[in-house]
């Protein structure tokens, strides 16, 4: 079946570059508001928080209709990936409008987008927005999107994409870059229609739909949003809900709903190509299939990433909360936190022994911040823990949660960068060009040494950096880095020690050997010790390039500290204990000296 009425598409944009304002004059001008009241809202990007920070956080969908086609178009979010979310929303599209400010050019922060959408394999819309701008320089950045798709390797067909010259904000875009006084946005509709393939599939087959993203309406409770892969569903028909784990689940959705502008619409039935809402499917989850329940057809279940830090949110009870709060109670904190589970694949919530406190665990800290954000801004006032990382214990030992961290960094903070991740203890697995001035590093780093790294990334770069994490999985715990015991041992390379690490080791009563000493490992701690009072081992080998090769070996006291050298160091010589450190972890034979 050929679903020449259909194109399915996502939109990936810089923050500010015009995704807002082109949508809104997409839905305008295709006639779906009619009622001019609707006309004056922001309708794609509600969130004012996303907007504040440069982040899309949850996909948000809307279709037009143009000639007859229906047009879904599918937000992706523009910097953080919470569970692999990008990944699935590009499931569902077969292409993409890249739309880039035709003064700025594209921005580092699309990259990671752009990469998954040209390796999934879906064809993209140039659009060079903000051509009414004086500084436009549509040549040159046209050049910049090219280059920058010849290094993400998009295949002949991507790099063949048309670009539209446009002003999202007058509703106008033009294949010729004089752009006319006058216009609409037919040409990017007409370029959509043209260049964006039209979804195709076998409507006879065996139902597959692989439900991608979850919602939540207080009326009829959960939803299950895909992509009808093949097959045909009617409103009232039975289908199996193929779980991750196999199971086989015979249900039926109560509702079915597609989309006009921002509204959810009910639909009979649907078929391939359509995006569809599922209502009255209480168990099902982000990467189970609906199948036919006599022939299912389960599609390879997406996986999404774990939680891996966790906090305990609580309803404040100083004598000072309640006075500018709307929700105060324990009953709303559950029902709130209940609800954003629902749609926040990546999260989990739990109840605790005690009824006024609640277990949020999600991908880190930027995932879990932007959501007790979002809820101080609702008006919850709420007491929040520290966050903790959280570590399993299957039989061989206590685990704990890895991360695949990606930066792209202008060149001249690479060496600051490295430094900031030294004492936390980060592997580098690989270092290229990600664009010019840009360098992509890749590190794998316990979830634990992230911890706080995001905002010393921001700061270390200006701004400039650009961070994305995935989860890598599980391995032997390493040992605390933030709350060290007393009499912990903790080596770290030299030449990566930093102030970061001089200025925490002082708070803990922890010395890092600075920088520039022939001292290869450098360790902490006595039993009270304070900066004045230290214990060190050092390693005896001369070049300590990997974690993996120092050893220390013997133990000194130093006071006051300062940077030594190894032989005055050995003369300090007095423990001799053995620390074995490899790269992501350090364990000790004997903690404590003395
Ligand atoms: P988003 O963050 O990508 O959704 O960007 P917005 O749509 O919110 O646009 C960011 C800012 O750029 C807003 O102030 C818009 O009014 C402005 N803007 C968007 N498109 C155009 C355009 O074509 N021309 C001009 N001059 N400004 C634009």
């Amino acid at each position: 079946m050929e679903r020449k009425d259909i194109r399915n598409i996502a939109i990936i944009a810089h923050v500010d570059h015009g995704k807002t304002t082109l949508v809104d004059g997409m839905l305008k001008q295709s006639g779906m508001f009619r009622d001019p009241s609707q006309l004056g809202e922001r309708v794609m990007d509600s969130n004012d928080l996303e907007r504040e920070r440069g982040i899309t956080i949850l996909a948000k969908n809307t279709a037009i209709t143009y000639k007859d086609v229906l047009i879904n178009i599918v937000d992706t979010p523009g910097h953080a990936d919470f569970g692999g979310e990008v990944e699935r929303i590009l499931s569902m599209v077969d292409g993409a409008l890249l739309v880039v400010d035709a003064n700025e050019g594209p921005m580092p922060q699309t990259r990671y987008v752009l990469q998954k959408a040209l390796k999934a394999g879906i064809r993209p819309v140039v659009v060079l927005n903000k051509m009414d701008r004086e500084g436009a320089r549509p040549e040159e950045v046209l050049e910049q999107v090219l280059e920058l798709f010849i290094d993400l390797e998009a295949n002949d067909e991507q790099l063949d994409f048309p670009v539209l010259y446009a002003s999202a904000k007058q509703g106008i875009a033009s294949t010729n870059p004089r752009l006319p006084l006058e216009g609409n946005l037919e040409p990017l509709f007409d370029a959509i229609l043209e260049h964006i393939p039209y979804p195709v599939g076998d409507a006879e087959a065996p139902l597959q739909i692989l439900v991608t993203t979850l919602d939540h309406d207080d009326y009829v409770g959960r939803l299950a949003i895909g992509r009808v892969r093949q097959g045909t569903l009617k409103t009232g028909q039975t289908v199996a809900v193929a779980h991750h784990d196999g199971e086989l689940e015979r249900t039926r959705p109560s509702k079915l709903f597609g989309r006009m502008g921002l509204k959810r619409t009910e639909l009979e039935s649907v078929t391939v190509g359509d995006i569809v809402t599922l209502a009255g499917l209480s168990s099902v989850t982000i990467g189970d299939t609906i199948t036919d329940p006599d022939n299912p057809a389960p599609l390879p279940p997406i996986t999404v990433d774990e939680p891996t830090l966790t906090i305990l949110v609580g309803v404040n009870t100083s004598p000072f909360a309640g006075q500018e709060g709307t929700y105060v109670t324990s009953r709303h904190l559950r029902d709130r936190l209940f609800r954003e589970q629902e749609r926040n694949v990546a999260l989990r919530v739990e109840e605790t022994e005690d009824a006024e406190v609640f277990r949020v665990s999600g991908r880190g800290e930027l995932h879990i911040g932007i959501l007790l954000e979002e809820m101080r801004r609702e008006g919850y006032e709420m007491e929040v823990s520290k966050p903790e990382v959280i570590l399993r214990e299957p039989p061989e030992g206590l685990m704990e949660p890895m991360e695949r961290l990606f930066l792209d960094v202008p060149d001249e903070y690479v060496g600051a960068v490295m430094e900031l991740l030294g004492p936390r203890r980060a592997t580098m697995v690989a270092m290229g060009q990600a664009g010019p001035g840009q360098t992509r590093l890749e590190f794998v780093i316990s979830a634990r040494g992230l911890l706080g790294f995001r905002s010393a990334f921001i700061n270390q770069t200006r701004g400039y950096g650009i961070m994305n994490h995935l989860f890598e999985g599980y391995e032997p715990y390493g040992g605390p880095i933030d709350e060290l015991p007393r009499g912990a041992l903790v080596a770290i390379e030299t030449g990566v020690a930093t102030s970061y690490a001089l200025d925490n080791a002082q708070e803990r009563g922890v010395l890092f050997i600075g920088p520039g000493t022939p001292v290869y490992a450098g360790m902490v701690v006595g039993e009270n010790s304070r900066p004045t009072d230290l214990e060190i081992n050092v390693c005896k080998k001369k070049h300590v390039t990997n974690m993996r090769n120092a050893n220390a070996e013997e133990g000194i006291r130093l006071t006051p500290p300062r940077l030594l050298t190894l032989d005055q160091a050995l003369e300090y010589v007095k423990a001799d204990e053995l620390v074995e450190i490899t790269p992501k972890n350090v364990r000790l034979r004997k903690a404590t000296l003395d």
